[in-house]
């Protein structure tokens, strides 16, 4: 590719069919997949109903500005949000967190926030900023001051809460950072914490949200009640969307001229969404728990005893398998793709999978049999 900046590491092949749960490279060869692009295409390539509801939206209209009343918009947001929530569409996860950012600020009238360090939020300043990963932030600086950053996990953060703050942003499991799983008691305790200061909580389920764990946030998983979520990838199934779902009481910060985009809310995207959305059935979100336990149970057995492996990591289908330094997991996601496997990475040599959750038992397995070949 010469023609593009070259912001990413591209492997030397071009996905130009996909069909189920397996994509086909422009040499032919046929992969099982363990991606969903980024945990993005969760209902695989040719899902009928998103398709169908895509191009039906195709023939009527792709797009028309904010300016009008949308029908499509106010359905998906009613099939996302809580009766005291309201949802704002934009068009990615970094917009969304973007949004999270300046309504917390605004609705709360205080500018610090506090995220994590390993917290992944996006690449725009707002979500850079948010983002604890020196590497992303390293030569775009000056950041957007009075963002503070503590050790995820760890109690010290608590003593950093208190009521000058605005917010505070995390993931319930980090995802770019190693698909680490917050523990139980630190998440119940920040989330008390914020309550008891004033500080808005914000949930960026970006990865983690629409079915990945089981739940159709992964903070159910917790019994934890936000005050703002947000969401993007698995959401519209590739067509690109974001949303921030918040409280109904901070609708006065998000009046008319506040804030916007041209294409978020775009009926294309709204289109896919409610496709996947009616198939987020308690049903669907059951099936994912049933193939994830045998997907664990597996993981514990035949992944974790071998020998490069430190870790095992994760929760639902998003899972991470941390190996030692004797093994670089680029090298092993380029082993596995010659076997025929798409796999990620995430931070700390960890090799991450993100199958799409409709994937059947049977391809589950044989995944993770070529996984384990490879790493032995
Ligand atoms: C991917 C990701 C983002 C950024 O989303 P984009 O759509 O790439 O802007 C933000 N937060 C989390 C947790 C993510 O995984």
């Amino acid at each position: 590719m010469e023609h593009v900046f070259p912001t990413y590491a591209r492997f030397p092949f071009d996905l130009v069919k996909g069909e189920d749960v397996y994509l086909t490279d422009n040499h032919d060869k046929t992969y099982l997949d363990f991606t969903s692009g980024i945990g993005v295409c969760s209902f695989g390539y040719s899902n009928e109903i998103i398709q169908s509801n895509v191009q039906n939206q195709l023939g009527k209209i792709w797009h028309i500005s904010n300016l009008y009343e949308s029908q499509i918009q106010d359905d998906v947001a009613a099939m996302l949000c809580d009766d005291d929530q309201l949802a704002f569409f934009c068009n990615s996860g970094t917009e969304a967190n973007e949004a999270a950012f300046k309504l917390a600020r605004k609705y709360n009238g205080k500018t610090a926030v506090l995220a994590f360090n390993n917290g992944f939020h996006g690449r725009s300043y707002g979500s850079m900023s948010l983002t604890g990963n020196p590497d992303i932030q390293k030569g775009f600086g000056p950041l957007v001051p009075d963002v503070e950053f503590a050790d995820y996990n760890d109690n010290e953060a608590l003593e950093l809460i208190d009521s000058h703050l605005a917010a505070v942003i995390l993931e319930v499991i980090q995802g770019e950072g190693g698909v680490y799983v917050a523990d139980q008691k630190w998440l119940t305790d920040i989330q008390q914490a914020c309550h008891d200061n004033g500080v808005l909580l914000i949930i960026d389920e970006v990865q983690s949200g629409i079915g990945r764990t089981g739940k159709k946030f992964a903070f159910e998983n917790f019994g934890l009640k936000p005050d703002i979520i947000t969401l993007a990838k698995a959401l519209g199934n590739g067509i690109p969307i974001g949303a921030m779902i918040g409280k109904k009481e901070m609708i006065g910060a998000f009046g008319p001229g506040s804030h916007g985009t041209t294409f978020g809310g775009n009926k294309l995207a709204m289109a896919s969404a409610q496709g996947v959305l009616q198939q987020l059935t308690p049903e669907f979100l059951a099936e994912v728990q049933a193939k994830s336990a045998k997907v664990w149970q597996k993981l514990e057995t035949e992944i974790l005893p071998l020998l490069s492996v430190t870790e095992v990591t994760g929760m639902g289908l998003m899972i991470g398998i941390h190996l030692d330094t004797t093994l670089d997991v680029n090298e092993v996601i380029t082993k596995l793709q010659d076997k025929g496997l798409l796999t990620l990475s995430a931070k700390h040599n960890t090799l991450r999978l993100l199958p799409p959750l409709i994937m059947d038992d049977d391809k589950l397995n044989e995944g993770l049999d070529i996984i384990k070949e490879i790493l032995q």
